[in-house]
């Protein structure tokens, strides 16, 4: 990567005279040369040369230096106490971080004390909680190819969550990326160029290129066999499993998997080769200093080391709607689109009402991934109904559903061997928990099966919480090897140590009275140092009548200090007992520990229906809260008709929020008793035609279009996560994807001109929409000048109506476009107006079928108070002969009607060139310069 990473050249030069240690770090550093290597001494981390720069300089740290016989070099420290914020820093900047541990104490071997790397910390698989956000998953990815097939695997290293899907087309995959923002992608050799740059993946996605061997098949598929069988009845596809096999190696190499001992000679060799040699040969180093040394022996190849993983879920993007990237920005579900918009600003900001980590989790998976299937989306609707209704059933669950901890992380800590007592304790307190919730459960879990259901896996399981709490003292302290840990009665040689302690020290504190009593000396005193242990002390005047036995020890300035051999035998048998006695206990933890792991699934499942309650009780929670209604679910023809239908986040922030219905698909037009707002969202077919899939909607900027077509989108989308919806009523057949276009986006910061990334949008979804799609266009074709954006929108619009057939709401200012929907069968026309009241431009956001009257931007401009004969003279000019008005186009707020096709000198060789050229072909450069040209034409 750069000069931080790899190791120092000013080393490599000395590498024979280097002193051990840092003999040590250059080989550590050779070894994972995609990282900056924190090299444990002490109580810090320390990195040297290049690393010790870049890392003091990006993290505001001194810089010092170490010099042995080599030489001087940089040095910058880390407090291994306080790392997790410095680590972050580096993350942020791009870094991977291999953490070096020593895993001996010093001076239980002669010569350097042992290092290895225990945890190589990636943005992508973070296990460190103050480095996660809780009710987010934090994901990475592999892409890997076979032929045409593009393998996608995605995985959470601290929930366990591991996921698989292919694809035979890029589209598909960079929408499964956006879906899951990971964190990180793991690439191979192939993986398509670009694939990881585009829209699809959040900004900050760190790519890794990784070891071309983890993606072999034939090793891939053993990898994921020993994990979870058979790779071919879990995984459709080849690519599919060197996608998982690869992502294994990658969590095993991020998990300290090539720790074992750098051994200097064979490393020489070694250097810089490649960073996952050994990626495959695990050894459990597991934690560091807070393991057994004993368990660090290297496992056998294909053992698994990642405990946590034991189910891997494969699914078909098609199972789900999809919404593209675009569709995901636009639509604001999880992310608002304004830099400093506030965070509730968002649809799961309004969504989210969970009471646990998990459930927040699981929330987001609902949104990420919402259902087509009827049956399913009812079964959730039945227990949100359910849970809805029984409101102080609900209020007890959330209640409870706060104590619980993040059982996910919590079991993937344990089973890392990274767990201390508390965490097991918080474990147990959860579980407790669990017998209270299944019976809040149970007075409505008849009402709905999905809760039946729920209330039977929701296994308490108590045989764990026992262990637990017969085990683990009450409080106990972070650290697991100083004792405290394991509760009285637990162990019966643990107690007879104690005992011994215990016995010892009572001695100790009855010595002063006896020995004042025996020697007759009232001043005498008994203490403790830790340097010196326990002694009797004497002061100068009554040094006379100290009996012969006492040994002394220390001479203070008014006193001396002694010992007795009676004393000094209590105080070794003390020392001994509490040593072993702190021994005893982290043998008995680990052993719990491992005994908690070894439930691993168990607890997972747990957690899954802790977190699915807890995300049903939040969906009940809004429903109720914002008056929500239950929407009706249908098979069969397309429908989509909402009455009094509200935008749920605008509605959040806007104190007045006016509600308006929708009526899409066939059999809605006519007849069909939508409220109030679009009674009969005629298409104006007189012979009733019935069928309703594309809406024009035209009317004034601000006037509420783009909020309603989100609101269309966003209403289908809560139905099917199997949410209550922000409406009094609503009838939706589950749509496959929601594409949106928003026109006139100011990203140019890509270096396509906006008009490029339009085009570039609108293509996708030609080619990709059916008649299963909602598409969404805002003010498309509003990049370039107002002749040829209003062809290929008109252009667009046909092909939507006569291929597609996909239910469409166009917004546009391209007034001429309202009479396309009299040509077009399913297509009708809506409106925004705006009035003015005291000089004010109002809008009433009341949708209303029709075209605007195209004047509207005279009427804002006269509440606006443009001066009365430029009023005067625009709507003189709206009244006259087209070719009038062909002068420069506002076409935002006064001529809205009046650019039309034929401003042009000759319309038809205009559209000639137009339909000849290549926009695929086209750099943005020469997109903008052919479009100059061809407005020069016009003029
Ligand atoms: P347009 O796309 O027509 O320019 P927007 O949809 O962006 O208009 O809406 C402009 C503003 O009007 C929004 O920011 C919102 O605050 C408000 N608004 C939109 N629709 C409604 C509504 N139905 N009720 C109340 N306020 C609304
Ligand atoms: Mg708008």
């Amino acid at each position: 990567m750069d000069s931080a990473c790899g190791p120092p050249e000013a080393m490599a030069d000395k590498r024979e005279e280097l002193t051990p240690m840092m003999g040590q770090y250059h080989n550590l550093c050779a070894r994972y040369d995609d990282a900056i290597v924190l090299f444990q001494v002490g109580d810090f981390y320390e990195t040297f040369c290049g690393a010790a720069e870049r890392t003091a300089r990006l993290l505001e740290l001194t810089l010092t230096s170490r010099e042995d016989s080599t030489g001087e070099y940089p040095m910058t420290g880390i407090p291994v106490d306080n790392a997790a914020s410095y680590v972050e820093g580096l993350l942020e900047a791009g870094y991977r971080v291999a953490i070096a541990e020593q895993v001996e104490e010093p001076g239980e071997s002669q010569g350097v004390v042992e290092r290895a790397v225990t945890r190589v910390i990636t943005p992508g698989t973070l296990t460190e909680d103050e480095l996660l956000s809780s009710d987010d998953n934090n994901f990475v990815a592999a892409v890997a190819r076979d032929g045409a097939q593009f393998g996608l695997a995605f995985l959470d290293v601290s929930t366990g969550d591991f996921l698989a899907t292919s694809a035979t087309d890029r589209e598909t995959i960079a929408d499964e990326l956006s879906r899951f923002s990971p964190a990180e992608a793991v690439v191979g050799p192939d993986a398509p160029a670009g694939l990881l740059e585009g829209d699809g993946t959040r900004q900050d996605c760190l790519v890794t290129p990784y070891d071309e061997a983890a993606f072999d098949l034939e090793r891939a598929a053993e990898h994921v066999a020993t994990y979870f069988g058979n790779p071919d009845r879990l995984l459709a596809s080849d690519a599919e499993i060197a996608a998982c096999g690869a992502l294994l190696s990658y969590a095993e190499y991020a998990r300290g998997g090539i720790a074992e001992d750098v051994d200097e000679e064979s490393m020489g060799a070694d250097t810089g080769t490649d960073t996952s040699v050994g990626a495959d040969t695990g050894t459990n180093t597991g934690a560091g200093t807070d393991t057994d040394p004993a368990t660090d022996t290297p496992l056998e190849t294909n053992t698994p080391t990642l405990e946590y993983l034991t189910h891997l879920t494969r699914y078909d993007p098609r199972e789900y709607l999809l919404l593209d990237a675009v569709a995901l920005r636009s639509l604001e579900l999880f992310e608002p689109r304004s830099v400093d918009g506030h965070e509730e600003a968002t649809l799961v900001g309004v969504l989210d009402q969970t009471a646990s980590a998990l459930g927040g989790r699981q929330l987001k998976d609902w949104v990420r991934r919402p259902l087509l299937e009827p049956a399913e989306i009812e079964a959730r609707l039945d227990a949100v109904d359910t849970l809805r209704a029984a409101v102080q059933c609900r209020e007890e669950l959330t209640t409870l559903l706060r104590a619980v901890y993040d059982l996910e992380r919590l079991i993937g800590r344990i089973s890392r061997e990274r767990a201390n007592a508390r965490d097991l304790q918080a474990l147990g307190d959860t579980l407790l928990v669990v017998p209270e919730v299944r019976e809040t459960l149970c007075d409505i879990s008849d009402d709905a099966d999905r809760l039946e259901e729920l209330h039977e896996r929701l296994d308490p399981l108590s045989d764990v919480r026992t262990l637990i709490e017969s085990a683990i003292a009450p409080n106990p302290p972070a650290e697991i090897t100083e004792g405290g840990i394991i509760a009285e009665g637990y162990d019966g040689d643990l107690d007879d140590l104690r005992a011994t302690a215990r016995d010892g020290k009572q001695w100790i504190e009855t010595l002063e009275e006896t020995e004042r009593e025996r020697t007759g000396i009232d001043s005498l005193k008994v203490g403790y140092t830790s340097v010196h242990g326990y002694y009797i002390e004497v002061t100068n005047p009554n040094l006379e009548a100290v009996p012969e036995e006492y040994q002394r020890r220390q001479t203070l300035k008014r006193a001396e200090r002694f010992v007795t051999p009676e004393l000094k035998e209590r105080e070794s048998a003390i020392i001994g007992a509490e040593g072993r006695a702190d021994e005893r206990e982290y043998e008995l933890f680990c052993a719990v520990r491992r005994a908690v792991a070894d439930e691993v699934e168990r607890v997972q499942a747990l957690a899954d229906a802790i977190a699915t309650l807890d995300a049903l009780c939040s969906l009940a929670t809004v429903a109720a809260q914002y008056d929500y209604c239950r929407p009706t679910i249908v098979d069969g023809a397309p429908e989509l008709t909402i009455e009094a239908g509200r935008h749920p986040v605008v509605e959040r922030t806007q104190s007045s929020f006016v509600p308006n219905d929708t009526a899409l698909g066939s059999g809605v037009g006519v007849g069909v008793g939508v409220g109030a707002g679009v009674g009969g969202m005629d298409n104006g077919d007189s012979d009733g035609h019935d069928d309703q899939r594309l809406a024009i909607i035209t009317g004034p900027n601000m006037s509420g279009k783009s909020t309603y077509m989100r609101q269309v989108a966003l209403i289908t989308l809560l139905a099917q996560i199997g949410s209550f919806v922000p409406a009094e009523r609503a009838t939706i057949r589950p749509l496959e994807r929601i594409f949106t276009r928003v026109g006139a986006s100011d990203d140019i910061a890509g270096g396509r001109s906006t008009f490029m990334i339009e085009m570039d949008e609108l293509a996708t979804i030609l080619r990709e929409a059916d008649e299963r799609s909602l598409v969404l266009l805002d003010e498309v074709g509003r990049g370039t000048s107002t002749a040829d954006g209003l062809a290929i929108a008109q252009a667009i619009t046909e092909h939507l109506h006569e291929e597609v057939g996909a239910m469409t709401l166009f917004a546009t200012h391209h007034h001429p476009l309202t009479e396309l929907a009299d040509d077009l069968g399913a297509a009708f026309t809506l409106h925004f107006s705006a009035g003015q009241e005291d000089g004010e431009v109002v809008f009433g956001h009341t949708i209303a079928p029709g075209a605007a009257t195209g004047s509207y931007g005279v009427e804002v401009a006269t509440a606006a108070g443009v001066p009365e004969a430029v009023l005067e003279r625009s709507r003189a000019l709206l009244e006259g002969p087209n070719d009038d008005v062909t002068g420069p186009s506002h076409a935002d707020t006064l001529t809205a009607q009046t650019a039309t096709a034929d401003g042009g000198d000759d319309p038809t060789d205009l559209a000639a060139e137009l339909r000849a050229l290549e926009i695929a072909h086209l750099t943005p450069v020469e997109a903008l310069a052919e479009l100059d040209r061809l407005q020069r034409l016009l003029e």
